[in-house]
């Protein structure tokens, strides 16, 4: 029987506790999207923010998750160990209810994308008291995924025929693989 394709889970595990709040990973990361690449640094462009309030002792690293383009009706405030937290604390949404993950020019929301590219997350890196690391883990990709994956190629595949004609995309794929 072949083998099941899978796929590469990462995770950041965020440790409140030990974060100081010394934004060294706001810093980073948004040097690295910067264009040119580390060209400026501006932390309202980071793809990771903390909400800092030093009076309470708080600092909470939260990463640009989903855009979402209504607000929540309804809102969560926690207290752990004694500490309130505001609204809206935890969650990664770009939400027209506040600032964080918009790219500050032009407004459109920002998303975390693990620096791709890099080995390791740059604020993974650059978080001297290990309050982010990275775990990384395999999983079987689920065989509906895999079905989706080939029914979106299939599509992909016959609107390109449509257009070019199947002789046409053979000769490009043959090129293609010549320069492999
Ligand atoms: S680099 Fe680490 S300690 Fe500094 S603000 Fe970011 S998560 Fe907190
Ligand atoms: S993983 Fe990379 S893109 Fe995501 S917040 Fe950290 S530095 Fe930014």
């Amino acid at each position: 029987m072949a083998d099941k394709e899978k796929k590469t889970i990462k995770t950041i595990k965020i440790d409140v506790d030990k974060c100081n709040g010394c934004r060294a990973c706001e810093v980073i990361c948004s040097a690295f999207h910067a264009a040119p690449k580390y060209s400026s640094n501006n932390p309202a462009r980071s793809r990771i923010r903390i909400l800092r309030d030093p009076h309470r002792d708080l600092y909470v690293p939260v990463y640009a998750g989903e855009y979402t383009v209504a607000e929540c009706a309804g809102r969560d405030k926690y207290t752990i160990d004694g500490k309130e937290y505001d609204e809206c604390s935890f969650c990664r949404a770009s939400c027209p209810s506040r600032e964080e993950f918009k790219e500050p020019d032009s407004g459109l929301p920002l998303k975390c994308d693990m620096c791709e590219g890099e080995e390791e997350p740059l604020c993974v890196k650059w978080c001297l008291v290990d309050a982010l690391q990275i775990e990384e883990r395999e999983e079987e990709v689920p065989e509906d995924e895999v079905q989706e994956e080939q029914e979106d190629l299939d599509i992909g595949l016959e609107s390109l025929a449509d257009k070019f004609g199947v002789e046409k995309i053979m000769d490009a794929l043959a090129r293609m693989k010549e320069q492999d």
